[in-house]
């Protein structure tokens, strides 16, 4: 159930800042919500490491979500005190135009605004043309570049955000907020390691909120690297295609029709026998379950699967309508089944289980 308790976890995590390489806050709000019986570590590009010991030392299962979020970087401020930048992240120069932001400086938030011609100063020739990212600006209010630096406190390198607020809509179990991707993945977790300090599972787990996905599944190299699993489940990717002017060819992802796993993305084809597994715990609990590929990006897994000898992963996630920009959504009962399959699983996986994916023999 979608009680006020779940939506405050939704919210914080989602309102929190943490563009790739700027993730103190969002892993601040992350420790704030933890039990006092797990481990904390960190790898050294910050990932926040959660050891929650089982009944037995091993499988040790890494469970990794990136808490990362895209973005944006100050680049250069010019001497009329507006803000030029640069993405952090893939984004489509289209739906940045106009929308508000928040420059993270070192005295402060500085709320700001990507400045847009009105159309009345648009010539029939510019109407029809996309903007080019690197032309575009942060109107932060500065009288010049003195005031954008002396009073304001802003920086070259500092971190900007998107400025959008959690909300329900008319169907409350669809829910608006900025940065599902991928804090839908780090509240699952969050709820998960609560679950399991009450609960006894036959493995140990590790839970890992990564670093820098956003910019090449960098926090995931480290991450499994200080871990060292003998298998993975990663939470992310799992774009919902289910609005006009999507490819029918593409393979459907339709948000309240269940959790996803991606059979394939840009940087990982899934174990096959963990794929398999996961598959059939599905059905055996009647859980939906839906197919997804992920043809334009990457997740954590390609990273973590490559890891040493190779690691048996498997992505699964909550699928999300327009990620990538402002405001995402989800369905609420995708995360209540995305969170009911994680229990199955994790208590399915023991020493026998884990060994089997990667028996050839
Ligand atoms: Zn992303």
């Amino acid at each position: 159930m979608l009680t006020k308790e779940r939506e405050k976890l939704f919210k914080d995590l989602t309102q929190a800042a943490g563009v790739s390489g700027f993730e103190d806050e969002i892993r601040d709000v992350i420790k704030g919500y933890l039990p006092n019986n797990v481990k904390i570590d960190y790898d050294n590009t910050g990932s926040l490491l959660v050891t929650k010991p089982g009944l037995s030392s091993h499988p040790k299962i890494m469970l990794s979500a990136h808490m990362d979020e895209v973005g944006f970087m100050v680049s250069r401020i010019s001497e009329e005190g507006f803000i030029y930048f640069a993405p952090v992240g893939m984004w489509w120069p289209h739906i940045m135009l106009a929308q508000r932001v928040v420059i993270k400086s070192k005295q402060g938030d500085v709320p700001g605004f990507i400045g847009a011609k009105p159309p009345h100063l648009l010539s029939p020739d510019d109407q029809k043309k996309m903007q080019d990212i690197h032309e575009m600006f942060i109107d932060i209010g500065a009288a010049d570049e003195k005031e954008a630096r002396e009073v304001f406190g802003v920086r070259p390198g500092d971190a900007v955000v998107p400025d959008a607020h959690y909300k329900a809509m008319k169907n409350p179990k669809l829910l608006m907020a900025k940065a599902w991707d991928n804090r839908v993945g780090c509240a699952l977790y969050l709820e998960l390691i609560k679950a399991f300090s009450e609960e006894d599972h036959p493995n140990t787990l590790v839970f890992s909120f990564t670093t820098q996905e956003e910019v090449g599944l960098r926090g995931a190299e480290t991450a499994a690297a200080a871990v060292q699993p003998d298998a993975c489940l990663v939470f992310d990717g799992c774009i919902a295609n289910d609005f006009p002017g999507v490819r029918k060819s593409e393979l459907p992802v339709a948000l309240g029709e269940g959790a996803n796993l991606i059979i394939m993305d840009r940087s990982h084809i899934p174990n096959k026998k963990m794929r398999d597994f996961a598959f059939s715990v599905a059905e055996e609990q009647e859980i939906p379950l839906q197919p997804a590929t992920l043809l334009g990006a990457g997740t954590d897994t390609g990273k973590i699967l490559l890891h040493d000898k190779g690691v048996p992963s498997v992505a699964l996630g909550v699928p999300r309508r327009y990620t990538h920009s402002h405001t995402s959504i989800i369905h609420y009962d995708d995360y209540e089944n995305t969170f009911l399959l994680h229990m199955a699983l994790i208590q399915r996986m023991n020493e026998e289980m884990v060994k089997s994916f990667t028996d050839f023999s």
